[in-house]
């Protein structure tokens, strides 16, 4: 006579169900985020918001429907990392606590800009290094299949890559004390971020790239010439690291003053000549520099 396994109650049967519901918790927090930015600005205002339009021609609905594909694998990636970090967490190997209490209000606010300012320079440095031509290949070519990127792109990678980029939450995990809560605020901010990122319009107003404190911060043009260009403009929601390493593209600003500076009219024409228009099949480079010669200030 078998006996019955309680698959739930083994600790791999444990991170199995816990990265089952948290697949399903980011693929809901994809939708809620990802969702409403697609409907309103490529359905609902798209007329009104074509002066903004950063790429004059749109992608075939084909590349949509990979960007959600290749997210889908990415948040299987995510859960189980996330269901392992959980288990580390409640093993007491990470530096999680869980009073607020404990470290107070000032340090919980301290600890989620430093998870996003440290995030900005991990993104940066592992972005540079996944463009590296022996590595770009496996890790990166995924992401820049969307030569014009929808926000559906914004978790668009190759399962390697998904690797990276869920490793933050293990750097912060075993570097800094943090409550769930922060991690969770972190989490939002980066998901809307990169929604906008890959925004395909560009919302901020005109002078953004220009004005003394606004320009540290990346815009939606910032990140649409990184899959337009490709050896540009490599950091996430900071432009500190593109400054301090030249690697912004010298039409950075030029490019976002041309977008954010377009009349109604003039885009209005440039719709009606484009209205049947779908995106050329554009050759997706397999290997890449791993420096850009591009300097802007
Ligand atoms: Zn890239
Ligand atoms: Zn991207």
């Amino acid at each position: 006579m078998t006996q019955a396994i309680d698959f739930g109650s083994t600790q791999l049967g444990t991170i199995l169900v816990t990265a089952a519901a948290l697949f399903a918790l980011l693929v809901g927090r994809y939708l809620l985020v990802v969702g409403p930015l697609y409907l309103a600005c490529w359905k609902l205002l798209r007329q009104r918001l074509q002066p903004r339009r950063i790429q004059r021609v749109l992608p075939p609905r084909r590349r949509l429907v990979g960007e959600f594909w290749w997210s889908m694998s990415t948040f299987v990636v995510f859960a189980l990392v996330g269901a392992s970090l959980l288990y580390c967490s409640q093993m007491g190997w990470t530096r999680m606590y869980g009073s607020i209490d404990e470290h107070g209000w000032g340090y919980w606010l301290l600890s989620a800009v430093l998870m996003i300012v440290g995030h900005d320079t991990y993104f940066y440095w592992t972005h540079r290094f996944m463009h590296l031509k022996p590595v770009f290949r496996y890790f990166h070519r995924v992401h820049h299949l969307s030569f014009n990127p929808s926000p559906w792109a914004a978790f668009s990678f190759h399962p390697l890559e998904a690797v990276v980029e869920a490793s933050i939450v293990y750097v912060i995990a075993f570097s800094i004390p943090f409550h769930p809560s922060a991690l969770f605020v972190f989490a939002m901010y980066m998901t809307v971020m990169n929604a906008l990122g890959h925004l395909g319009y560009e919302l901020y107003p005109r002078g953004f790239t220009q004005h003394r404190l606004a320009k540290w911060f990346n815009t939606s043009v910032h990140h649409n010439m990184h899959h337009h260009l490709v050896h540009c403009n490599y950091s996430l929601y900071f432009n500190w690291w593109d400054r301090w390493m030249g690697t912004n593209h010298a039409t950075y600003h030029q490019t976002f003053d041309a977008v954010t500076g377009r009349s109604q009219a003039r885009a209005t024409r440039d719709l009606r000549a484009e209205q049947a228009a779908v995106a050329p099949e554009v050759p997706v480079p397999v290997e890449c520099a791993g420096s850009a010669p591009q300097t802007a200030m």
